[in-house]
């Protein structure tokens, strides 16, 4: 594995960031309402984590890329999440985000929705993911609990997490109704972000939940490609694509402006209490879409195993 780099980020005042999303998210939605809160218990439902807040020292990760993913999977590129929180420098901490598994461990290539409180000596790591992939029987959707099928904390070629300590506090509240414009609910945080402090990479990490609507999501096959995947032509037609329905679940990470680590500016994973999970592209239904989320501000970025050959293809 490379040398982790990281990166000092831009963080503002909750209260300002309340402002600025405000205003930003009212150019894409209908009804906006975006507030500082104490954290919901997330050890409740819907969320059931294995910890009860956002707080405490929030950071960011990038491990690996879409480039060990395509054209071709480089299927050793494997990490444990008890060994990446200790290289964002938060041994003990807990991570969400969007990945892939391991597919030595998982026996197969499938969708990881990563909800990790790491190990520290005296307590085990308490693993709350869940996976999603192709039930071979109906070409559906198949989400499993991690923890019912097996017991390490490893993923495979790229994650994008949020990492904290777990900890209640104050946390941003983002509540959304009805989509009027063309943005996803992630990407109009992103861009509301990128236009209001255009020099400067601020990050957010959290979750959200789809109250009301439908969802377009993307799983990826059980096995790896064997024709090399050049375009995102290429990847979308290998992908496969569901709509499900809420209430979903959807941890996200987002950076408003790359610092020169090559990262993925967005990466959302969701899951359901239904049995539906993957990964997060938009609501179907702007008309009736209702989303709640809260989220932190990230106090660092930390690029781990960052690919020296790298491409924009298949970032989506
Ligand atoms: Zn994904």
């Amino acid at each position: 594995m490379s040398k982790t780099e990281k990166v000092q980020l831009h963080v503002p005042a909750l209260e300002e960031l309340c402002v600025v999303l405000q205003s930003g998210l009212q150019t894409n939605f209908a009804e906006v309402q975006v507030s500082v809160v104490e954290c919901p218990d997330l050890t409740k439902e819907p969320f059931q984590f294995p910890v009860k807040g956002l707080c405490g020292k929030p950071r960011i990760t990038d491990v690996g890329g879409v480039p060990y993913l395509v054209p071709l999977a480089k299927k050793e590129k494997e990490y444990d999440m008890n060994v990446i929180s200790k290289e964002v420098e938060l041994p003990g901490g807990f991570l969400l985000g969007a990945g892939a598994v391991a597919s030595r461990v998982v026996g197969m290539n499938a969708e990881m929705m990563p909800l990790v409180l790491t190990e520290v000596e005296g307590r085990p790591a308490v693993n709350g993911s869940y996976f999603s992939s192709i039930n071979p029987s109906n070409g559906q959707c198949l989400q499993e609990k991690y923890s019912d099928k097996f017991s390490d904390c490893h993923f495979g070629l790229m994650a994008n997490l949020y990492a904290c300590e777990g900890k209640p506090g104050k946390v941003i509240e983002v509540r959304a109704k009805q989509r009027t414009g063309e943005q996803s609910f992630v990407t109009a945080l992103r861009k509301t972000l990128e236009g209001h402090y255009p020099d400067k990479s601020i990050a957010l990490g959290g979750t959200f939940v789809i109250q009301k609507g439908k969802a377009k999501i993307h799983i990826m096959p059980r096995e790896f490609s064997v024709c090399p995947l050049n375009t995102d032509d290429d990847v979308n037609n290998w992908l496969k694509h569901f709509e499900v329905n809420a209430p979903l679940i959807c941890q996200s990470v987002l950076v408003s402006k790359d610092p020169g680590l090559d990262l993925r500016v967005e990466h959302t994973h969701l899951f359901s209490h239904h049995g539906e999970g993957g990964h997060y592209y938009i609501d179907t239904t702007p008309d009736i879409v209702e989303y709640v989320g809260y989220f932190l501000p990230a106090e660092y970025v930390y690029r781990i195993d960052r690919p020296t050959e790298t491409h924009g293809v298949g970032r989506d």
